[in-house]
């Protein structure tokens, strides 16, 4: 990943526009999937789920499947490794 593309601390979505961004603040540490309309992060349990689904739509994999890929991405982004 490059310097200049910054990557969701959350979900680890890549953000490349503006829009992308929580609250369409290019200095947002989070994208708008991962936070409320007040630039505020989700909690663990809606992230995890958003995730689960956006694997098992996109890959075709089972729900449990994509559960574990989810608990294992987000384990390693900066928003969740502290807590879990
Ligand atoms: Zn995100």
């Amino acid at each position: 990943m490059s310097a200049k593309c910054k990557s969701c601390g959350s979900c680890g979505m890549p953000m490349e526009k503006v829009e992308d961004f929580a609250l369409g603040d290019s200095n947002h540490q989070y994208c708008q999937y991962c936070t409320d309309k007040k630039g505020k992060l989700l909690p663990y349990d809606k992230i995890l789920a958003m995730n689960a689904k956006y694997y098992m739509e996109s890959q075709g994999i089972t729900a449990d499947a994509a559960n574990k890929l989810a608990v294992n991405l987000l384990k390693t982004q900066p928003a969740w490794k502290e807590i879990l």
